[in-house]
């Protein structure tokens, strides 16, 4: 295979990364354009196994989405209701939130993960109370909840600075932020597609001041529809320059555009060989954040699979309720057992890893799996 990528004219790349230099933003242009992707796959597989050998992260999860309801526009968005009462618009009792994890007290949960539109008249004790009654119900579980663009329209919306919101919600339970609301961090792309929600700065800054005040967080990347190659490395770099100053962030997530539904339907939908391109050139360029995660929801099972031999090691969790890519079109199941999660991993070739949202492992590679149901 070094052969193949040597003709192929990567040879100074693959050079590099078993001299573990940095890639550049051409070198991650170049590896877009390559043509072949198996060779691309083994790049970023070598790069994989060099981090994680075989093993492969799943966490058991849940995904709560307490309100569809959101100022912002953003065009790729499938899932937000723009007012209080507009059909199909909901919000959720802090009641009804509690009871998500209530009727789930049979189940090994470790993880809340909790990202909702931007609601213009819900006060700032709605999310302090929601984190508080969580932790009630199951003191040990991680809370990570709301994205660096709520954090963002908390503040400004309660007139707080981004680190007094971070402060309250960490004081109220809150352990980690995921990375939802990076889109492409490019300007450019930000004013076509999301102009009215934070900036790539504001973004990465909440970001740090989280890390600074020692919590983990993700960071994702939407693509498939008007970035560009260079868009994307670009995209890359600027996470991969803040993890150098702070190493907080623990995952890189691509979410894959998905086009029923929005305001850019006219879009195609990315294709297999372009998710998996996307998640390879992702462990390659970003040397320092430890996992690269396919979101199965959002690339589909088979894809995800595959994607273990291109560069991922993480295929999120059991996710359970998915709303935001279903109602986007997505077409997967909207939750996994454990054990079907497990038996995809297996049979993929790859070693099953439960972890919790810090990557302590949960359950080891040598468990013995169950039988996979669809439901737990
Ligand atoms: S992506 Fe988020 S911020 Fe943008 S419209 Fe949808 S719910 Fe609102």
């Amino acid at each position: 295979m070094r052969q193949r990528v040597d003709a192929l004219g990567l040879g100074d790349i693959a050079d590099k990364l078993d001299a573990r230099e940095r890639l550049s933003l051409e070198d991650g242009v170049r590896l877009f354009e390559c043509p072949d992707l198996l060779a691309l796959g083994w790049l970023a597989n070598r790069e994989r196994e060099k981090r994680h050998g075989g093993r492969t992260y799943y966490n058991f999860n849940i995904r709560l989405e307490a309100t569809n309801v959101c100022v912002a526009s953003c065009l790729f968005c499938s899932f937000a209701r723009l007012k209080p009462g507009d059909p199909g618009s909901y919000t959720m009792s802090l009641e009804q939130t509690w009871d998500k994890l209530r009727e789930r007290a049979h189940q090994p949960l470790t993880e809340i993960h909790v990202v909702n539109g931007l609601h213009p008249d819900l006060p700032f004790e709605y999310y302090t109370e929601m984190l508080r009654g969580f932790k009630q119900i199951r003191p040990g579980i991680h809370l990570k909840c709301f994205t660096a663009v709520e954090i963002a329209f908390f503040a400004d919306l309660y007139g707080m600075s981004d680190e007094q919101v971070l402060r309250e919600l960490q004081a109220a339970g809150l352990d980690s932020l995921p990375g939802g609301g990076a889109e492409i961090f490019a300007e450019r792309v930000r004013r076509k597609i999301c102009h009215d929600k934070c900036g790539s700065d504001r973004y990465l800054d909440i970001h740090r001041t989280a890390h600074r005040l020692g919590m983990r967080s993700n960071v994702t990347m939407l693509y498939g529809h008007i970035e560009t190659k260079e868009e994307r490395v670009d995209h890359m770099l600027r996470a991969r320059a803040l993890q150098d100053e702070t190493g907080g962030f623990q995952a890189f997530i691509p979410l894959a555009f998905h086009p029923d539904n929005n305001q850019m339907r006219k879009l195609p939908a990315p294709s297999a060989t372009e998710t998996l391109r996307v998640h390879a050139v992702s462990r390659l360029v970003l040397d320092n954040i430890p996992h690269v995660k396919a979101f199965w929801i959002a690339t589909g099972v088979e894809v995800a699979q595959l994607a273990l031999w291109f560069g991922v090691d993480d295929l999120d969790g059991t996710v359970q309720e998915e709303k935001i890519y279903h109602m986007a079109g997505a077409r997967t199941p909207e939750a996994m057992t454990t054990s079907a999660i497990r038996r995809l991993i297996r049979v993929a070739g790859r070693e099953p890893v439960e972890r919790d949202t810090l990557y302590n492992v949960v359950i080891g590679p040598d468990a013995p799996d169950e039988a996979p149901a669809l439901v737990q």
